[in-house]
């Protein structure tokens, strides 16, 4: 178990191949090689991060390299960054060949010894097929693709209420995980924000493309017998213990 590490800061992965991550991991005993699926709103952030914690493993989430993008200083964003900012406030999927160009280039992460979580990659067929050739060039395999449940009512409820902090990025809910004051980080002080894409609008928008784009992407994996399914109802504790008993890690 690995909790209590300190945070790496994923600079390989959020910034680009070409910065170094503060702390190189060590002392994994297995490195964990895992898909995250599942629809938004599942709680697939939480998870990859308690997972992160728990197995020693990178979260790569293509999401946080657009958010962080946004932050950025503009004149370093690509005219394809721009673009891919655009669909994101929009809720729609960003088009392959932009998320792929991301991810080749952050190709190293694929190969940490700490082993990685990808979150929110693939979510297309074309994109599963193209981290296939990826993974087979550097030589590594998935253990598993966890896939993760719920039924699309409680989907909606857990959107609406998910407040992030604006500073530290920590996630809250308005129902299940209150902040101790209304509105403010319970970890660092700063306002909880509720996210662009998770407003109604866009969140009808990413459930379509999650039905037509993401949903077949369980059965690609099921077909290569790599796929692993969780109900992620109930707490954040209890999805994880589950998950944990399902990877028997
Ligand atoms: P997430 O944080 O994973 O929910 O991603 C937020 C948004 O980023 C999505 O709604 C898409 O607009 C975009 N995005 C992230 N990852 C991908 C991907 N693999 N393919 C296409 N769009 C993506």
């Amino acid at each position: 178990m690995m909790t209590g590490m300190a945070k790496n800061d994923r600079a390989s992965w959020l910034k680009g191949a070409s910065n170094e991550c503060c702390l190189l991991p060590a002392g994994v005993a297995k490195p964990w090689r895992l898909v995250l699926l599942g629809a938004p709103g599942v709680g697939k952030g939480t998870q990859a991060e308690l997972l992160a914690q728990h197995l020693g493993a990178c979260q790569l989430s293509t999401g946080d390299v657009f958010r962080a993008a946004k932050t950025a200083d503009p004149c370093e964003r690509t005219p394809a960054l721009n673009q891919a900012l655009d669909y994101m406030k929009r809720g729609e999927l960003v088009p392959d060949s932009t998320v792929l160009g991301i991810v080749r280039e952050r190709a190293k992460c694929l190969r940490c010894r700490g082993g990685f979580l990808l979150d929110g990659f693939p979510r297309t067929v074309a994109q599963a097929e193209a981290l296939g050739e990826l993974l087979a060039e550097h030589q590594v395999q998935l253990d598993a693709v966890v896939s993760y449940e719920l039924p699309i009512e409680q989907i909606v409820t857990r959107l609406g209420g998910r407040r992030t902090c604006e500073k530290c990025k920590a996630v809250f809910h308005t129902l299940t995980m209150r902040p101790k004051v209304d509105g403010v980080c319970d970890h660092c002080g700063g306002a909880l924000l509720q996210r662009e894409d998770d407003r109604p609008e866009s969140i009808r928008v990413r459930m379509e493309a999650y039905e037509t784009s993401t949903r077949p992407l369980a059965d690609y994996f099921q077909r290569q017998g790599k796929l692993v399914t969780v109900s992620a109802e109930g707490t954040p504790g209890e999805i994880f213990q589950r998950t944990l008993a399902a990877l028997g890690a």
